[in-house]
């Protein structure tokens, strides 16, 4: 019999616990013969009683498994720890606020059954999805699509299953500022999609800031692409270059033409247009090369990248 699965990281998300059990229970009934479920609530640090309403499920199944964080380290953290802890066939992962409807389960299993090794749940378009997050969100992936190294579908969401092969090429990532599925999208590896409408949470807020949002895309970009870099190279390439001609263009004109427009630059005036340049130069580059040294300082002192209080799964 295979096994799977299901790595639900929640935090602060105590009334949502219990229905997403019972939601889950009801989509693995059909099934009880063919597979052997069990579902793994990595709590986040939450502030609620989340750990609570997990503990109770657990002391009445066996199936129910947890990983407790000492505090919060945020949603790509808690689904790679619950990655990291899969022994199973399979792993499914979905969010605890019921957005992902579970139902779509036995979809993801077949088309895993059929050969697929990443099960993709790509979001069809939501009415409910506030403006300043579709923009976000259509240029978060028309400029990831053009500058980095994979391709990332739009809307396709964390709610996937990954087949075990994937599961162990996942788990040697180190790195600690993460995208779950941009990992997974990286990694490669026969795929396909399945489409659904997503739910409204059912309890509580979102805890994905406008913010938090915006950090977690920088991070994509500069995990997954040079091209941040290349840019202040590409930029200041033009900057000099067109500073160069001008100056070089007014010193002519100035010296040796005599011509009207040249000579109506002071030497002040000329200098000013140089130092901006050459300051506008430096900030970039500097503030470019400012995010890659913060990566590799982040990755370089290496720390743990989840710290686990109390578990009850090896
Ligand atoms: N989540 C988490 N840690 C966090 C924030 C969120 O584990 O710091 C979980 C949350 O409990 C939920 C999922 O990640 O199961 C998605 O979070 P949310 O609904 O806040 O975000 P959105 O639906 O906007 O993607
Ligand atoms: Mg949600």
């Amino acid at each position: 019999m295979k096994s799977i699965l299901i790595v639900i990281p929640a935090y602060n998300e105590e009334k949502n616990i219990q229905p997403v059990y019972d939601a889950l229970k009801k989509v693995f009934a059909p099934f009880a013969s063919l597979y052997a479920f069990e579902i793994l609530f990595v709590n986040d640090g939450s502030e609620d009683n989340t750990l609570g309403e997990i503990e109770k499920l657990a002391s009445s199944d066996q199936t129910v498994k947890y990983l407790d964080f000492s505090r919060n380290f945020g949603k790509e953290v808690a689904t790679t720890a619950g990655i990291n802890s899969c022994k199973a066939d399979a792993c499914i992962m979905v969010d605890a606020d019921m957005q992902h409807p579970v139902e779509l389960i036995a979809e993801f299993i077949t088309k895993w059954e059929k050969g697929a090794e990443v099960v993709v749940g790509v979001r069809n378009k939501s009415k409910s999805d506030v403006w300043l997050k579709k923009i976000g969100s259509r240029m978060f992936y028309s400029i990831i699509n053009k500058i980095a190294e994979v391709k990332v579908v739009p809307n396709a969401t964390d709610f996937r299953l990954i087949d075990k092969v994937v599961v162990e090429e996942f788990n040697r990532f180190t790195e600690s500022s993460r995208m779950t599925r941009a990992l997974i999208d990286w990694l490669g590896f026969k795929r396909d999609y399945v489409y659904f409408d997503a739910n409204e949470r059912l309890h509580g807020t979102a805890s994905y800031s406008f913010w938090k949002l915006f950090g977690l895309a920088m991070n994509s970009f500069i995990s997954l692409s040079l091209v941040p870099l290349k840019l202040a190279g590409y930029l200041g390439i033009i900057i000099t270059t067109f500073a160069g001609i001008s100056g070089f263009y007014i010193l002519l004109g100035k010296y040796f033409f005599h011509t009207q427009f040249a000579s109506t630059f002071s030497d002040s005036e000329n200098l000013a247009i140089l130092i901006l340049f050459l300051v506008g130069i430096l900030l970039t580059s500097i503030g470019l090369l400012a995010l890659y040294v913060a990566n590799i300082h982040k990755e370089v002192i290496g720390r743990p990248i989840y710290v686990v209080r109390k578990k009850n799964i090896n």
